[in-house]
């Protein structure tokens, strides 16, 4: 007979848990509710408690504990997470909460690092790079909730990435507790490192199911002494990719972000969008932002303005306009950051987090739509998103008036649609999202099976009894017989 591994969630084990924190850091019964509910009702999760440690000493004595006990730990940061790998679905799990990790342990401006504890909110690790005249580039839509060990357990990307990369480029060093509750220290502020495998790279973005994350050393970059952002029409994403690479040619690492719009996406805005109105006199087909960071403001608006002249000298820029102030910029970018929430008024959206060669982006849009538009009359496609990157929240709203449960009901058979088409470019069903609960499946249709194999190997060996985060990223049968 098999041995059942036990998952015992007994008041006395749990009492065993609570110790560590103090009962005044332990959240039990209703007062779970934000840490159970996934900010858009995707999910609603279970657990036998919230636990939220002050350090990394007490997270590596809970992991000890959960190794010892076979209790499934979720760690959770700002539970701003869009594929459900925060949500814990287990009545008996743990959450493991990084909400009082918060200390912004050094700011070194010589090395350019930042030295952060992992529930760090994004944009106070913005801020505090800021007073000394640094950027931490990372940035995006939920910067005020998030965290630093979800952005990097997410391997995050956002707005910024074109320039600067993703998560996992802007971090030198990482602390991590393993499942056993060993600690691996490797706070190091080195730009060169050759001494084996890079470990803290295996960390990011495994959401959650190798370890925790407790503290990194971040990149820091100078502060851009100047910012020019414009908004532009354009006809199509053909013409918006060739506007690109003009950008990049004469910008080069200056071009920060280039981001993608259709029409229909202003009109939400224009609708739902408290104060929104429309940038140009006229409507476009698609829109770009696309923003310039530079050390003077007048050469930073001549080279915008150059670029733009370029743009209109061959055909690809009908019309454009630069924001004057740092509230007109803020204008321009909310445009951008409402897309997900001006969705919801318009009724269900089905949606994918895809990412294709730059090059490809236009024929993948096309394709897409056609199909979309063939499998269901009426849909809307909102494709939206990084176009710098290759990168596209390629959205598809409900037609006027449909029965919003009827149209959700084909979220799977548009996906599948959707992804076959990405895969025939060669792209990836997660450009930045993740994997979580909701693209598990998918996961293990769509990856290779060689690497798949490797991260199963690699999740057994660091965490053989499956206490981390199970049945996220990866389906898998624990020893014993538990299925994850
Ligand atoms: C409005 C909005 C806009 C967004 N825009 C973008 C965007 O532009 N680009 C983008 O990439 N993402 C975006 N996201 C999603 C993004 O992944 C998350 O916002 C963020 O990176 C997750 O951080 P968090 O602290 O909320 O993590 P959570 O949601 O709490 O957790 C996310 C995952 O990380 C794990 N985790 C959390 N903390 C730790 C830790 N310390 N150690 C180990 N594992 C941990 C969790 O178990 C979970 O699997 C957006 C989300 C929202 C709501």
């Amino acid at each position: 007979m098999k041995k059942k591994t036990a998952r015992v969630s007994s008041e006395a084990t749990l009492s065993r848990f609570v110790k560590i924190v103090g009962e005044k850091n332990a959240v039990r019964g209703e007062d779970m509710t934000p840490y159970l509910r996934e900010q858009r009702d995707l999910y609603r999760g279970k657990a036998a408690i919230v636990l939220k440690p002050a350090n990394t000493e007490e997270v590596a004595k809970i992991l000890a504990l959960a190794d010892k006990t076979k209790t499934a730990i979720v760690p959770q940061g700002g539970n701003t997470g869009l594929v459900g790998g925060q949500t814990s679905f287990d009545k008996n799990a743990i959450i493991v909460s990084t909400a009082r990790m918060n200390r912004i342990r050094e700011v070194d401006a010589n090395s350019n690092t930042m030295t952060v504890e992992s529930g760090v909110i994004l944009q106070n690790a913005q801020e505090a790079a800021a007073k000394v005249e640094r950027l931490f580039p990372l940035s995006l839509g939920a910067e005020g909730s998030c965290t630093i060990g979800g952005n990097l357990s997410t391997n995050a990307g956002g707005t910024q990435v074109l320039a600067y990369g993703n998560a996992r480029d802007l971090v030198l060093g990482i602390e991590v507790v393993l499942a056993g509750g060993k600690i691996l220290r490797g706070l190091r502020k080195l730009k060169k490192d050759n001494t084996g495998y890079d470990l803290r790279h295996l960390f990011m973005g495994a959401e959650g199911t190798l370890g925790i994350i407790t503290a990194a050393v971040l990149k820091l970059f100078p502060a851009p002494r100047a910012i020019s952002t414009a908004w532009i029409g354009v006809s199509s994403p053909e013409a918006a990719l060739s506007l690109l690479n003009l950008a990049l040619a004469r910008a080069g690492t200056s071009l920060t972000s280039f981001e993608i719009m259709p029409r229909i996406a202003l009109e939400f805005d224009l609708r739902h969008l408290p104060g929104a109105r429309d940038p140009l006199g006229s409507p476009y087909p698609w829109y770009v932002l696309a923003e310039i960071f530079g050390d003077d403001e007048t050469r930073t608006r001549e080279l915008m303005e150059s670029l733009l002249a370029g743009g209109m000298e061959q055909g690809l820029v009908p019309d454009a306009t630069i924001s004057e102030s740092r509230e007109q910029r803020n204008q321009l970018w909310k445009l951008r950051t409402a897309m997900s929430d001006v969705q919801k008024p318009e009724g269900g959206s089905i949606k994918h987090d895809i990412s294709v060669p730059v090059s490809s982006v236009p024929a993948f849009v096309k394709e897409a739509t056609a199909k979309v538009e063939q499998m269901i009359p009426g849909a809307r496609v909102v494709a939206f998103g990084h176009l710098g990157d290759g990168n596209l929240h390629y959205n598809v709203s409900q037609p006027v008036g449909a029965d919003k449960a009827k149209f959700m009901a084909k979220w799977e058979a548009v996906n599948d649609a959707v992804h076959t088409i990405v895969t025939k470019y060669e792209g990836s069903i997660s450009a930045e999202h993740g994997i979580g609960l909701l693209k598990r499946d998918l996961l293990a249709k769509a990856k290779d099976p060689v690497a798949l194999s490797v991260m199963h190997a690699i999740k057994k060996a660091l965490d053989p009894n499956g206490i981390l985060n199970p049945g996220k990223v990866l389906r898998w049968k624990v020893p014993g017989g538990r299925k994850s």
